[in-house]
């Protein structure tokens, strides 16, 4: 056997026959057009306008996440600069299926060098090109195989209008060769719970009927695997189908000791599926996606509305709900620079909320408005507000004081720079609780941008430097009596969990998805196992060995 490196997505392990995606369409040639640039243009107007109908139809059909991604996708194709520049070649002589091909890819390139977010728009700019090309040509639109059995889907990199309606009785796992964590194919998988390894480059060498085995929790794919190793994977499986089908009982660990397990929202509609899956409240709601759409920050009203949803759905539970958290990933145009070099480094959470208070005044006001709505009609939800990028002792105590003006109980903080990590126990003296960002404060510890699949190797939770720093934060919230939580990616890896108790979060916040698999295994591991597996990975050199390490620790 050998394996392919990538990022895997979740925690599932999958096996099956390899069904490539079909190459894209050949380049057409820039031959100059028989027929009249007028004629060119009507030909391209109906195909891109078929073809953006064609996606918001699949988004409709598809629903949650996936729709967003496709309406976004339709706007994409329909964008007025993008068809400026088509018109530009239609009228120099160009085809119509040239003039698509060559202003979607100076498109593409331009979204490439902004980077980041933007940068892994590019391949959804290169699925819409291609659609509006088959379309043009009157062939089908190359999509996703259908070999007649279940299959391990490999492609370079999967558009969205494929993954919103694959079918998952026939898709086994996913294998891309491009896209990074963040992808929309990475999105769409967490969200659906398909296994998947994306940025696995060497899997353009993978070739249809092979059966591989794909482990995201270990971030290869398995070629060539031998008998016990696709009964190992086998057994993996089915273990973990049934602890999703286990008894939900809220989180702790064998001994009793409590660690709610929460949930991570970004819109109150996922509300509903968090509680069926035993979400015992919300641990971490990202309000940028109230705010991503929109080309300016949502009245006081339209986010009153979305907080009172949110809070009503969770009467009698804790629900942490962050201020907005604008900049470097998550751009808002009316709240961040453009134009800075490193928006990572930059204006961005709670510095780019300090820079436009009035945008964080409204926030606190629909919150408390909201709060007080549901306590109206009810018993209320137990609303804590933090804020998110805190570096500085003062600005916890900023934001502290600002949110007692408005009547908000309980306030804390995000640690997701190692500043705050460092001083939490001066920062825990002026915040009410602390929720540890593992994203960010990985991205930040190691110097490693989350967004970039060339250095996804350095953005590793398990890295000692990070638990390392999780627990100073847990340390000085047990000396102080606060709460730690975490609201990162970490705290849905079963094993990392175990050891971010035993470094001292009290709480645990995750993709309601990864609930179950938590659950069943805090449930292995007394409060003294977890603190030895956590010394154990906290010893260790770096991230692989820190999970060896605590691996070995478990089975001790
Ligand atoms: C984090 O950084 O870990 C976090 C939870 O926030 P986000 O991923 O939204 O930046
Ligand atoms: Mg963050």
């Amino acid at each position: 056997m050998s394996t392919i490196p990538g990022v895997g997505i979740g925690l599932g392990v999958a096996q099956g026959p390899v069904a490539r995606m079909a190459a894209p369409l050949p380049a057409p040639a820039n031959d100059p057009s028989p027929l009249s640039a007028q004629d060119e243009t009507a030909r391209v107007r109906e195909a891109v306008h078929a073809v953006a109908r064609e996606l918001e139809e699949r988004g409709a059909l598809a629903g949650g996440a996936a729709r967003d991604v496709l309406e976004a996708q339709a706007m994409m194709a329909e964008d007025p600069s993008l068809e400026s520049e088509v018109d530009t070649r239609l009228a120099a002589g160009a085809t119509a299926e040239w003039a698509v091909h060559d202003a979607f890819a100076s498109f593409r390139d331009t979204l490439t060098a902004v980077g980041g977010y933007l940068g892994e728009r590019a391949a959804d700019l290169d699925d819409v090109a291609q659609r509006v090309i088959a379309r043009l040509r009157g062939e089908p639109a190359p999509g996703v195989p259908d070999p007649g059995h279940p299959f391990v889907l490999v492609a370079t990199d999967l558009a969205p209008a494929d993954t919103a309606l694959l079918d998952l009785d026939q898709v086994l796992a996913l294998i891309t060769s491009e896209g990074g964590p963040t992808s929309h194919t990475a999105i769409l998988a967490r969200e659906k719970g398909i296994v998947a390894i994306v940025g696995a480059a060497e899997a353009a060498r993978l070739a249809d009927d092979e059966t591989v085995i794909v482990d995201a929790a270990a971030g290869v794919v398995v070629t060539e695997p031998t008998e016990e190793e696709l009964q190992r994977a086998h057994n993996r499986a089915d273990a973990r189908a049934n602890a999703a089908s286990a008894p939900i009982t809220p989180g702790a660990l064998a001994d009793g000791t409590a660690v709610p397990l929460l949930a991570n929202l970004g819109k109150p509609d996922g509300a509903a599926e968090a509680v069926e899956l035993g979400a015992e409240g919300v641990g971490l709601f990202r309000t940028e996606f109230l705010f991503l759409s929109s080309t300016n920050a949502p009245t006081v009203a339209q986010q009153r509305e979305s907080y009172r949803q949110l809070l009503a759905a969770f009467r009698g539970k804790k629900v942490v709900v962050r201020a907005l958290d604008a900049g470097a990933d998550k751009p808002l145009a009316f709240l961040n620079d453009a134009h800075e070099e490193n928006p990572a480094l930059g204006l961005r959470g709670l510095r780019a909320l300090r820079a436009n208070e009035d945008i964080l005044r409204e926030q606190l006001t629909a919150l408390a408005e909201a709060d007080a709505d549901v306590r109206a009609g009810g018993e209320a939800a137990d609303l804590w507000v933090m804020a998110p990028m805190v570096s500085t002792v003062e600005e916890t105590s900023y934001f502290v004081t600002l949110a007692r003006e408005y009547g908000i109980k309980t306030a804390g903080v995000m640690v997701e720079v190692p500043s705050s990590a460092l001083l939490a126990d001066r920062v825990l003296r002026e915040a009410d609780f602390a929720s540890i960002g593992t994203n960010d404060l990985t991205q930040y510890t190691l110097a490693a941008d989350r967004l970039l699949g060339s250095v996804a190797s350095f953005q590793d939770p398990w890295h000692p430097a990070v638990l390392s720093l999780i627990r100073t934060t847990g340390r000085a919230g047990a000396d102080l009596g606060k709460p730690v939580g975490i609201c990162g990616e970490a705290a849905a890896d079963p094993l990392l969990a175990v050891v971010l108790v035993g470094l001292g979060a009290t709480s645990l916040s995750m993709a309601p998805s990864a609930l179950a698999d938590v659950r069943a295994t805090l449930l292995q591991y007394g409060l003294d196992d977890a603190r030895r597996i956590a010394e154990a990975a906290l010893a260790a050199n770096d991230a692989a060995s820190a999970r060896i390490a605590a691996r070995e620790a478990a089975t001790a």
